[in-house]
Parts: structure tokens; C-alpha cells; sequence
């Protein structure tokens, strides 16, 4: 078995089959690229703001303990071409340029997603990074812990743009969030994102809206004497159509995509995002000996039936389970996501689950929303506060199709009981009737979420 990727799905994968089948059984090589394998880049945005200590506090498992699981983890080893007919994988020593065949009777291809990177003017000059990886992790703090100015500029306004904007916050800096989007936060409808925006300006964070980066302004380095001939240049600000943000540093959040060069050069199916098409067992389509998983995968959405890229780490987990017990000799399947999400931003929690009002629309559906102000506890608890509830159900059936919710402590999680109410097919009457648990200090006597199904029964009555 051959794994291109060794993070999420990947290595998750190895895992799983290993678990199935011994070393004497099932031969496992696996290729990364990078200096990391089996990483949580999920908490890069708290090691930098400094509720993480040590990058190694975010691996999960080092290579040589995927070693000694019988793993041949080759780390720094890029995959650079897939022979399908001939089952062989090319891959090259990053270290030494030496390059060499090896065959598989078993692929998976694990090779997430890159980072957008938009051919600007400037994009490339020192102090400008992107956080995908541990690397770059290391390198923001590298530039942070040397800069003289205090200035920070967040390009993107998605949840790592504003989960970085709060640990640029934390750190110290003026932080300004460049947003091409009506609102912050594209994964909830704008009056929600309207709340997200409200609550960063209360924080002290700038969020400029509407605003396309056009290039990255530069200067001379003057922290940097050291350099042959001179000093270099490095950011100095950010370019809009709006304006100019003067920036000492630029983190990079604008989305990712599926990192699919070799599966499309070896002529494997993409779908309409770019990512690879897979069946329920994550074997890609057509394919009964290649599985590929995490976020270089579309994956289905069961509310609307349509493939998405979404990529989340907790898909790639799932993915890589499935393929190991699939690779491994079992048999599991992912029946799809339903497009739930949480994030938050200080003390503010972000949630979403199912389809937003334009989501909805795109797939023909016609559908009531509601929206409600309720409490995270009994309103006479002490901390009771606020939370908007925001949920869209099909107009004539009442069939749930999306829930989003704003709010401080115990907001996000509240999602899930919408998540599994979405998984289940549940109308929202239905929803109603849900026996939540309830005492003062975990909720009002009617949950929030409960509160927001009433509301939506009604208005879907209402519609008729
Ligand atoms: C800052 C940040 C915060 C995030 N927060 C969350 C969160 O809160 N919740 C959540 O669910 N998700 C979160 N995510 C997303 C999550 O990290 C990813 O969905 C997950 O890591 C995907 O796993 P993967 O194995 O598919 O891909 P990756 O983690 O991208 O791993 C792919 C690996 O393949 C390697 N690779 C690629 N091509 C090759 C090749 N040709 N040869 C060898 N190696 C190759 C890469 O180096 C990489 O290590 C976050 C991501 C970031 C960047």
C-alpha cells in the first residue's frame, strides 16, 4: 500500500490498515513532503496566539512512532507522478534529488489542499505568509518575535482569517481583516456575518469589507542591515481598491483548494471544484484499487445532493478510517457531510451547519428562515448571554435545512444537535419535540435551538 500525504487522511489511513493487517501482511510506504507528518494544523492559529506552547504539542504522532507501527513513513519524499496503468509511484528525495519507482498494489492518495495564493505584486516578499502548514506556523512566529512595528494585516476574512486576526490580536497588533465579502464569515448569510463583524469592531479588530487586495506594497527592510548589497525590501502595506492598510506583517486566509495536480495528470476524475471523485468507500470512481480522502476529495452534501470541497480535518480523519478498513481488507463507507462548522473569534462562537440561504436557492429549494435571540443559560444564571439562532426550513414539508448560530460561551457546539437533526431528515416540528437536557446553567428551559425550531414550524405553516 502506497499513501501520498502524510497528514490527516493519510497517515490515518496507514494507521487503520496497519491495525487490520500486520507488517507481514500488508507492506505500507508513505510519502510526505514536508518537515511534518500527522499534524493538527487546526491549531496553528492558537500556537501563534499563544494558547499553544510548542509546535510539537500539534503532532499527534512523530515518524518514528509511525515507524515503529511498521509504517515506512518517508518523510521530505514527494510523489511527482502516478503510473495507474503500471501501478508505480514516482518520488523524490527532496534532500538529495535522488528519484526512484515504487510499485503499489494499493494507492491512496492523501494530498489536501493548497493554499490560494493570488499572483499579486508583492505577494512573495518577506513578511507575507500563509499558515497551512507547521512550517509556515514556524516561519509567522519567526517574523512576529523580530518585527519592530505592531501592525498586522489579515487577507480574508474566512475562519482562519479571523481565528488569525484574534492571534494577532492576542500577540499585541493592530489588526486590520481585508475582506473581498459583504460580510466576514462567507459561510453564513450576511445578516449573520453582520454579527461576526459587529462583535470583531468591538474588539478592537479593523474588518474592511469589500475590499480587493490589488498587490503588496513594499519597502527597504531597515531590520535587515545584514543583507549583501544594501537592504531588501519587505511588506510595508496592502493595496485595495478601497485603499491602503499599512501592514509590518500580512497573514494570508483566502481559502484553499484541492491539491489534485498528479491524481489530474494521471488522468483520475475531478469534479467541478477540482477535487477528486470518489464512491461511498472513498475508492476513487472507476478505480477499485486507488482510495482518496481529505481535502483533496469533493465529498456529499446530503442536504443539497450536490459534491462540495469541503475541507475540514474532521472529514479527513473519517476519510482515512474508512480507507484503512477498505485497504486493510474490511469494508466501511462515508455517506457524506451535511456542512457543519465551528470557529470562533475571541470569545465570540461561530456555528453553521446544513445549506445558507444562497446555497438553498442554488439547488431550487424554496424554504422559510427565522432567526431568534435567546441565551446560553437561564437568563437569571450568572454569564447567561446572548445567542442568535438562525434557521432555514423547506417551505411546505418543514424538512430542516440549515442552522447558524452567533454567540459567546456554549454557542457553537449547540450546532450539533441541528447536525444530527439534519443527518436524521427531521422536520423541524419534529425538531420540537427533541428531549434536550436542561438545568439553569446549561441552557434556558427551552434551548436556544429549540426555540428557533418553533419559531420555523410556525412560519412554515405560516407559508403554507
Ligand atoms: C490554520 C488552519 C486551521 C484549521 N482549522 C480547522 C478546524 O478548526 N477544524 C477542521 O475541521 N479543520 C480545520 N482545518 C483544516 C484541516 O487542517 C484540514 O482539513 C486537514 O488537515 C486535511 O487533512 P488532509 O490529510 O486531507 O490534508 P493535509 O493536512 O493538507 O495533508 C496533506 C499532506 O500531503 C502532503 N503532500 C501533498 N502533495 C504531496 C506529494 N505530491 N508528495 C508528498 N506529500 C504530499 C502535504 O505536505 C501535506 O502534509 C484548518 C486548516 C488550517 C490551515
Amino acid at each position: 500500500m502506497v499513501v501520498i500525504g502524510g497528514d490527516a487522511a493519510g497517515m490515518s489511513a496507514a494507521s487503520q490498515a496497519r491495525r487490520l493487517r500486520g507488517p507481514e501482511e500488508l507492506e505500507i510506504v508513505a510519502f510526505e513532503r514536508s518537515h511534518s507528518a500527522s499534524y493538527s494544523a487546526c491549531g496553528i492559529p492558537y500556537w501563534v496566539g499563544g494558547d499553544v506552547g510548542h509546535r510539537d504539542e500539534l503532532v499527534a504522532r512523530t515518524p518514528q512512532e509511525h515507524r515503529r507501527r511498521g509504517i515506512d513513513l518517508r518523510m521530505r519524499t514527494e510523489a511527482v507522478e502516478i503510473d495507474v496503468p503500471g501501478r508505480r509511484v514516482r518520488a523524490r528525495d527532496l534532500e538529495s534529488g535522488a528519484e526512484s519507482w515504487t510499485d503499489y498494489d494499493k494507492l491512496v492518495i492523501a494530498t489536501g489542499a493548497r493554499p490560494v495564493r493570488p499572483r499579486l505584486p508583492g505577494i512573495d516578499a518577506p513578511g507575507v505568509h500563509g499558515v497551512q502548514t507547521l512550517d509556515d506556523g514556524q516561519a509567522l512566529l519567526d517574523t512576529l518575535a523580530g518585527l519592530e512595528g505592531r501592525r498586522a494585516v489579515v487577507v480574508g476574512a474566512g475562519y482562519i482569517g479571523v481565528e488569525m486576526a484574534e492571534a494577532l490580536l492576542k500577540r499585541g497588533f493592530d489588526v486590520t481583516v481585508v475582506n473581498r465579502g459583504e460580510q466576514p464569515m462567507a459561510t453564513l448569510d450576511p445578516d449573520m456575518g453582520r454579527l461576526v463583524h459587529e462583535a470583531m469592531d468591538g474588539l478592537g479588530i479593523t474588518t474592511v469589507n469589500g475590499a480587493e487586495v490589488t498587490k503588496i506594497l513594499t519597502g527597504p527592510d531597515t531590520g535587515s542591515p545584514d543583507v549583501p548589497g544594501g537592504t531588501r525590501e519587505r511588506v510595508r502595506a496592502v493595496a485595495t481598491e478601497e485603499g491602503e492598510f499599512p501592514a509590518d506583517v500580512v497573514v494570508l486566509g483566502i481559502g484553499v483548494e484541492p491539491e489534485t495536480t498528479l491524481a489530474r495528470a494521471a488522468g483520475l476524475p475531478l469534479g467541478t471544484h477540482g477535487g477528486l471523485l470518489t464512491d461511498l468507500s472513498m475508492r476513487v470512481r472507476g478505480y477499485d484499487h486507488i482510495w482518496a480522502g481529505g481535502d483533496c476529495v469533493e465529498v456529499l452534501d446530503l442536504v443539497s445532493g450536490r459534491e462540495r470541497h469541503i475541507p475540514l480535518g474532521t472529514h479527513a480523519n473519517k476519510h482515512g478510517q474508512i480507507i484503512g478498513a477498505g485497504a486493510g481488507g474490511g469494508y466501511a463507507t462515508f455517506p457524506g457531510v451535511v456542512g457543519t462548522a465551528v470557529s470562533k473569534v475571541c470569545d465570540l462562537e461561530i456555528a453553521r451547519t446544513g445549506l445558507l440561504e444562497k446555497e438553498a436557492l442554488a439547488v431550487g429549494l424554496r424554504f422559510v428562515t427565522v432567526t431568534v435571540e435567546s441565551t446560553s443559560r437561564a437568563g437569571y444564571y450568572p454569564d447567561a448571554a446572548p445567542m442568535t439562532v438562525k434557521m432555514l426550513a423547506e417551505r411546505r414539508t418543514g424538512r430542516l435545512l440549515g442552522v447558524q448560530i452567533v454567540g459567546r460561551e456554549g454557542a457553537a457546539k449547540r450546532v450539533d444537535v441541528a447536525a444530527v437533526a439534519l443527518t436524521a431528515g427531521m422536520t423541524v416540528e419534529r425538531m420540537t419535540a427533541l428531549d434536550l437536557g436542561y438545568a439553569p446553567p446549561f441552557s434556558p428551559v427551552w434551548d436556544p435551538v429549540l426555540v428557533a425550531a418553533r419559531k420555523a414550524t410556525a412560519a412554515v405553516a405560516r407559508a403554507g
